[in-house]
Order: structure tokens, then sequence, then C-alpha cells
């Protein structure tokens, strides 16, 4: 799995703690995914019925939309952020995409990769009319040397993990590339959201320096668009690539502002000087309302991404130890109440670790609704009864209290934690806020310092969720609330060598059931966003957000 944070709200990447096969980033606002269809087209201009007159397509036309930070660069084994990684992504080319089921799609690549009998490798073939936007072709050499960075002992970046389990990558003619294994490795995908790079413009640099090369910020790709200029702090520009080896987009330019204020941005959707942007949920209304009156901008909502909010409770702390008490907890909250109350309505109850848009996520995992009667008879089984008429539960001496953090500056998880505040009252249970700037927060969450603590996930790629539950990863890793479960263990090292479907399907079904059992974290809801686009503009993935599949694009008249 890999993952990248969500736009709009401060960053935070965990990219120190990047392992292995699995590339997870916290993820600091919410947007996230829902399981349930396309969602919806409101505002005026809602997508046409087949009794309407058939529209026109233009050729050209201006995408303006803006991100809350400047992206770090164009080389995907450096930059981090989910800023970072959907510039890159308008100029460069991959040997395969993530669909939003997380499955792989050819980009470069002609078909799926072939795997020798016994897994060590993997071979892939590529097109042979992409070529970069300085008019040499891309081929077999290109990608051999984008590998060879990874992992050449002088590529010391974030990424360096994700390579671990590759030993080469040959070239066999000028479009076969074979991949050899150090083991056989399912999580093969997560080799692929890396941009391939010119040999013939980078081979003189040294690859400590790559990512201060001029080529870092002025890059040379083979996507559908090309950067014209970036001006910093104000604004990147992007055109079309005419050349693209799959045509030439409609949209004829991309401009991407820089405005570190999620409030300024959605001014900006209303005065039009930004036509393509995520509405935050709590910022809704307003939009909703702009739209129905000026008719210039349509809402897709419900759109599914792969990030989900969490309460984690520190396992290592007595009062978090037993199951059935953290089963009783999550009993306890009304995560339709936040959902419905903190959110808008935007987002969908979370039972387990899978996000439902993941082609492994099973529905079939142990569940434990609200209900404040049962929790409250789990709590008395346990011990815990109010004793002394405070309204608080008690147990030996002791008052069923904890403290609960949550990120300073995300307004609606600041919200929700109030909202879960008053919910644990009612069961007799008192939670103490702390809020906590960034970078305190992250760390407090990386060094295990928190008695219980709410955060969010955003994670894509390969469903191999070992980076947060094996317990291996309890030392380094981000399995930070210290869950250790044997079966699990096992059942995730066998996923990890299981190249069939189908039986992965079943093993990480199993994984997730257990956790289910286990509630480690309490799962929350899985967000959903919401997207402004131009009520001309057609084309769109109604199931994905920001820029993704731009080249589809069109304009209508
Ligand atoms: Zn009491």
């Amino acid at each position: 799995m890999s993952s990248t944070l969500r736009k709009r709200n401060s960053k935070l990447v965990l990219s120190a703690l990047l392992l292995g096969m699995t590339v997870l980033s916290a993820c600091s606002s919410d947007t996230g995914s829902k399981p349930d269809a396309a969602g919806e087209t409101s505002g005026p201009a809602s997508t046409s019925t087949t009794t309407e007159t058939a529209k026109t397509k233009v050729d050209g036309g201006e995408i303006i939309t803006a991100y809350l930070s400047e992206p770090q660069g164009f080389i995907r084994l450096w930059a981090t952020t989910t800023t970072s990684s959907e510039v890159t992504e308008l100029v460069f080319s991959y040997l395969y995409k993530l669909n939003e089921n997380q499955e792989i799609v050819p980009d470069l690549a002609t078909g799926m990769p072939v795997f020798s009998d016994d897994k060590m490798t993997m071979t892939i073939k590529i097109r042979k009319d992409a070529k970069f936007t300085d008019g040499e072709p891309l081929t077999a050499d290109d990608v051999v040397f984008t590998y060879n960075v990874a992992l050449s002992p002088d590529y010391t970046g974030p990424r360096k993990g994700t390579f671990s389990e590759l030993s080469k990558v040959e070239k066999v003619d000028e479009e076969t590339i074979k991949f050899t294994f150090k083991t056989p490795f399912a999580g093969y995908i997560d080799l692929f959201p890396y941009n391939i790079l010119p040999e013939h413009l980078l081979k003189d640099v040294p690859i400590k320096e790559l990512n201060q090369s001029e080529f870092y910020k002025k890059p040379i790709g083979s996507g559908p668009y090309k950067l014209v200029e970036w001006k910093t702090g104000q604004y990147l520009a992007f055109t079309r690539n005419e050349d693209y080896y799959r045509g030439k987009p409609a949209i004829e330019k991309i401009t991407a502002k820089i405005i570190p204020d999620a409030n300024s941005m959605m001014a900006q959707l209303q005065t039009g000087e930004i036509n393509v942007i995520g509405v935050p949920a709590d910022q809704l209304s307003v939009i909703e309302q702009a739209a129905k009156t000026s008719g210039k901008i349509k809402l897709q909502k419900g759109i599914v991404t792969t990030s989900y909010s969490f309460i984690g409770w520190n396992l290592t702390n007595p009062l978090f130890a037993d199951k059935k008490i953290r089963q009783a907890l999550t009993m306890s909250i009304d995560r339709q109440g936040i959902i419905d109350g903190v959110a808008e309505g935007q987002g969908k109850i979370m039972h387990g670790q899978t996000v439902p848009s993941y082609w492994t996520y099973s529905d079939n995992v142990p569940k434990f609704p609200y209900d404040v009667e049962k929790a409250k008879k789990s709590f008395e089984e346990a011990g815990w009864k109010d004793t002394n008429g405070d309204g608080l539960l008690d147990k030996d001496g002791k008052t069923f209290e904890f403290e609960m953090q949550v990120n300073q500056g995300n307004k609606i998880r600041e919200k929700a934690v109030t909202v879960i505040q008053q919910q644990l009252k009612k069961v007799g249970i008192n939670i103490n806020i702390r809020v906590v700037e960034g970078s305190a927060f992250t760390k407090n969450f990386q060094e295990k310092k928190f008695e219980s603590i709410y955060y969010a996930w955003n994670i894509t790629g390969d469903p191999n969720p070992k980076g947060i539950w094996h317990s291996a990863e309890i030392e380094h890793g981000l399995n930070t609330v210290s869950y250790s479960n044997p079966q699990v263990d096992q059942l995730i090292e066998e996923d990890l060598q299981s190249f069939d479907k189908s039986k992965r399907k079943e093993l990480l079904a199993k994984v997730d059931a257990q956790i289910a059992e286990d509630q480690p974290y309490t799962f929350l809801y899985t967000p959903t966003t919401v997207m402004a686009y131009p009520s001309n503009l057609e084309g769109f993935n109604p199931l994905r957000d920001s820029l993704k599949e731009v080249e589809k694009w069109y304009f209508t008249k």
C-alpha cells in the first residue's frame, strides 16, 4: 500500500517511516471514499439527460485549480506529498497507473506483468510510440535507468524501502524490461507509481543530486502535459503535449495556483478565478448555494478515495488492554452522528481497516454498532460501575477517563472529538481533549506518546497492511498502537507471498475480520469528497478527485 496525504489542510507526511512495500502517510484533512456507486451531480447544470440536445466538444480551454502548498518537485522517488504526485502525473508517464479500485492499469506497459513460474522475475513490455517532449523516444533504457536510480546505493530518498525486495532491473530489448526479485513479492504494484525519467537528460547527474537538479523543478516528461512555468509561491502553468501517445488532450492549459488558505480558494471558486477544486465539507452548503445562483459551477459528490479516520487506542495502556473494553468504546460512539454532525453527511461508517473502494474490501467483519445500553453492560461486566454517584464509571477507586489527542487546524476533527467526548459522557467516561500542533502531533503519534489519538490514513497501492498492523512494525513502523496478534502476522506474511487475487482476497478478508474483532482502532468513517467543476466540463471520472484523468476532460458548448 502506498499513501499520500490529502490536500486542503496542513500536510503531514510520515515519509521517514515508509517501510518495505508500504508507503503510507497520515492524512490531515477529511476527504475520502465511499462504497456506494457514483455519487450524484447537483447544481443547475447537472449532467444532461439523453433527451437534451447533444453538446459540442470544444478543442481547448483552461483548467484552473489550486493547492495549499508548493509541490516539492517532479521526481516521485523524492517527492512525497499529494500535490507533488498530482503535478508529476500531468507531466510524466508510468509503467502502470492505479485505478479507483487500486488496481493497476497499463500506461506505458502494453499488458499486465508476466511472472516466471517461481515468481522471481517479472517481465513488462512497453509501447513503442511514447516520446519525451524534447522529441527523444522513451525506451526500455529509460525504464531501466529510472529503476536503477531507485536501486542505487546512492539513492537514499524516502522510497528506499519500497524497492527492498527488488534485486535488479534489466533491458531485454528496446521494449522489454525484466525485474528480478530477492523473494517472490506479491506487493509488486507498489513499484509502479514512479515516473519514468529520461536517461539521455539525466545520466550524467549524480544520483545524490537529482533532487536538487534543475530537472527536479523543470522537468521533461512524456505525459499528457508539459510544465511551462513555475512561479514559486504563485502558480505552475502547464500546456498540453500535442504529441501525447494517447492523443492530444482536449484541455489546452492547466494552471495550478498556490493558495495557502482553503477559504481563499472557495472565494476564488465563486468568482471563477479557480474552476476545478475539492470542496471541504464545512464549506459545502455555501458552495452549493453559489452553484445554484451562478449556474457556472457543478458539484460532484460522493467521490471515492481511500482515506479513513479512526481513534487509535494505545494498547500498552492498561485501560485499553482488553478487547471487550475497546469494543464497548466503539459501541459508545455514534459514528453516523459524527458524519452528519461534523462532515455534512459526507462519509460512510468504517467497521474494518480496508476502505470500501479497495478490490480486497469485505463487509463480512464483526461490527460494533452504536448501542449505549450494550456498551454500559460490557463496561459493567469488566468491573466498571459508577460507585460514587458522580456519573462516571469507577473501578478500584479509579475513574474511567483518558486523554484524546487531535491535530490543530483541522476544524472537522476538532469538532468530531468534541462530539465523541459528549457521546462517551453518556456512558460514564470522561475524555480530556488535547489539541496538538501539527508536527508535534505527528511526532507524538510516531513515538507512541498518546493514550488515545484521533487520526486518519490515506492508503493507496497494494492492499497488504503490514506497515500498520504487523507486530514487526511496532518498534519502528506505523503500528504505533502496539497491536500484536500472531494470527494476523501470519496471514499478512502469507498474503505477501500469494499472487492469486482470489486467494489474497480470502487472506486479507481474514485479516480484516480479526482486526475488526480486536478493535485496536475504533474505525470511524471514510469521508467522501466533493469536487467543483465548471458546469460545461465533461469527461471527468465521477469516482475520482483532483486532476486524475484530466487528459480525458473536455469543455462543451
Ligand atoms: Zn463515579
